[in-house]
């Protein structure tokens, strides 16, 4: 007896539909995607109940006609790929041609559409799948699609929606995605007949952010601009600036190919890029174009299109951390610029007489002229040369760059005082940053310094630790551990890194194994090197309370702002904050 049947048309629709709509705000990204694919400046969106009830997504595009117009709610009908060829080279948001039939088949659907130039365009009204009215209609050129009753004729699918606040959050974020995708189109967004914002037409992806998220956070970001390099990558946007950081991915935007794409590979790499410069457990807010040859990645993996597949990741990855590392370092420029402007001279601060002088001893003259010059002529310069117009900017405004120290609160805070107001370093913070920048810079070249090990020890290890361990061998020398083969999957162990303090060497590296191991998908192994320097660096660095004489907080300063990345510490934490005098103002009443 034969078993296998082909599924009714609405069916297999109602099957695919429960891959492509899991929700209200797919139906929004779905049809939004349309929108901008058929060449719209305007999409409007509004949503009723959490998109529950209703979801309508307005905008003024090419429009279809008649024939077409009934076509699209056809599976696997699609204006957007017509050979297999296509399929490689997507270029477009969709090409399944498959959004408008699932939706169709789960909702009360109503479509009108009509091309400028047409005289009149077509409603049709669709409920579950089956078509009920084909009419003229009499809209605005393009094509307004209402959704209503997702899931009316599903009640099994329709329990595992979620309180309309939270759909609502989703299909926002949805929009913001989109919004900050599509710079120059125009949204608005209407949830329960309220606006809850009003996009103009933006020139810039800067602007598009404003207007979104406010100017506070335009602020803290710095611009990405890569071009398409080795990687055949072009890496461009907004992305923050070092220590400037979220609870979780929410802000954590990356486009391929103008489609905003969550994928391990991306992931990775943001963590790679920000890594020293973010706390642990925090994210970073990024706003990153990828743009590729749509043949080097795959659209085609994921039913709602949120994933890729790309050909080579390892590239892309490399590419991404690159370009974050770069930018990252490149915004330093302006951190100095703030720490080394003279001070206003018309208004030199009367240090009065403190009742309980700070480090009276090593400070006889605290805000008098001690003040600290820029790095003087000749000196080794320390950027790349692609960082110099932040160098040079500095320069032009005045060879009299300095900042001076006001004293040390509590044994660890040095206080400074620049134009902008107070500026207050944490020493170890500060400390750590410059330790573990200068060991880097070692390993990078010449190697870490390291000491031999009084009695060298020997270990064995499973074979395929073993075979790692060979491979690497030479890294792990620039890290400063010396190891060497001694028979079969057996070594020995014979010098460590100078800062490190470890009483049993052989378990200390076989962690590092470990540790290494798992981390090397893909990483070069002197990031490696730099997680272990981060982690050990801190040990190492000034104590909370070493007390430090004026000299040694001179240098500990003017180190600190040669880092490449001088406002955290290794681990992400801040090297020093600025409290503005308009704040102060503020604080003491002067100004409301
Ligand atoms: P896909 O987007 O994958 O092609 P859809 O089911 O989403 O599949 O849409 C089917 C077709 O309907 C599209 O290829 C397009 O030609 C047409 N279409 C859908 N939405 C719009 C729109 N807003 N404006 C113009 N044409 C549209
Ligand atoms: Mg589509």
């Amino acid at each position: 007896m034969s078993r296998i049947r082909l599924l009714p048309e609405i069916l297999a629709s109602q099957v695919a539909a429960g891959e492509v709509v899991e929700r209200p705000a797919s139906v929004v990204k779905e049809l939004v995607e349309n929108s901008i694919d058929a060449g719209a400046g305007k999409i409007e969106v509004s949503i009723r109940r959490g998109g529950i009830s209703l979801v309508r997504v307005v905008d003024d595009g090419c429009g279809m006609d008649r024939d077409d117009a009934l076509l699209s709610l056809e599976r696997h009908a699609t204006s957007k790929l017509r050979t297999a060829a296509d399929l490689a080279a997507i270029a477009t948001l969709g090409f399944r041609g498959e959004a408008l039939p699932s939706i169709a088949s789960v909702s009360r659907f109503r479509l009108t559409t009509r091309e400028p130039e047409a005289i009149a365009g077509t409603e049709i009204l669709v409920a579950g799948g089956r078509i009920e009215t084909v009419r003229d209609g009499g809209e605005a050129p393009g094509t307004q699609v209402e959704v209503r009753s997702i899931f009316y004729n599903l009640p099994a699918r329709r329990k595992f929606l979620r309180s309309e606040n939270t759909e609502s959050r989703n299909i926002e974020h949805q929009l913001h995605l989109q919004a900050i995708g599509h710079p120059r189109i125009a949204f608005v967004y209407v949830r329960d007949d309220r606006i809850v914002f009003q996009l103009p037409a933006a020139t810039s992806l800067l602007e598009r952010v404003r207007d979104l998220h406010g100017n506070e956070l335009v602020q803290r970001l710095l611009v990405v601009e890569e071009p398409a390099a080795a990687a055949h990558v072009r890496i461009r946007g907004l992305i923050g600036r070092a220590g400037v950081s979220r609870p979780s991915r929410v802000q954590q935007h990356v486009f391929v190919n103008g489609r905003a794409i969550e994928s391990p590979v991306l992931t990775a790499a943001l963590r790679e890029g920000y890594h020293t410069a973010l706390m642990k457990g925090q994210f970073p807010v990024t706003f990153l174009f990828l743009d590729l040859d749509p043949a080097a990645v795959d659209v085609n993996v994921h039913p709602a299109k949120r994933e890729v597949r790309f050909r080579d990741p390892t590239a892309v990855r490399e590419a991404i951390v690159q370009a974050i590392r770069k930018t990252l370092e490149s915004g330093r420029g302006d951190w100095q610029q703030q720490f080394q402007r003279t001070p206003t001279p018309s208004a030199p601060i009367p240090v009065p007489a403190l009742p309980a002088p700070i480090e009276q001893r090593q400070f006889p003259e605290p805000a008098a002229a001690r003040v600290i010059p820029s790095r003087a002529e000749g000196e080794r310069p320390r950027q790349q040369p692609d960082a110099r117009p932040a160098e040079e900017a500095i320069n032009i405004a005045g060879s009299s760059q300095q900042f001076q120290i006001i004293g040390i609160l509590n044994k660890l805070y040095v206080l400074m005082e620049n134009q902008d107001g107070l500026v207050l370093v944490d020493q170890h913070a500060a400390h750590e940053r410059i330790l573990f920048e200068e060991l880097r810079r070692r390993m990078e070249e010449q190697g870490v310094p390291s000491q031999r090990l009084l009695l060298a020890q020997t270990f064995e290890l499973a074979p395929r630790d073993a075979e790692w361990v060979e491979r690497n061998a030479g890294t792990l020398q620039k890290m400063g551990i010396g190891v060497e083969p001694f028979g079969q999957n057996a070594f020995k162990i014979d010098s460590l890194p100078t800062f490190l303090d470890v009483s049993d060497p052989v378990t200390f590296i076989r962690k590092v194994i470990d540790g290494l191991k798992s981390a090397s998908n893909g990483s070069s192994p002197l990031r490696l090197g730099e997680d272990m320097i981060a982690k050990t660096v801190c040990r190492h660095a000034v104590k909370a309370n070493d007390q430090l004489g004026y000299l040694e907080v001179e240098k500990l300063i003017s180190d600190l702002l040669e880092c490449d990345l001088p406002y955290c510490c290794p681990h992400g934490r801040p090297t020093m904050i600025q409290i503005s005098l308009a704040e102060l103002e503020k604080k003491f009443g002067r100004k409301v």
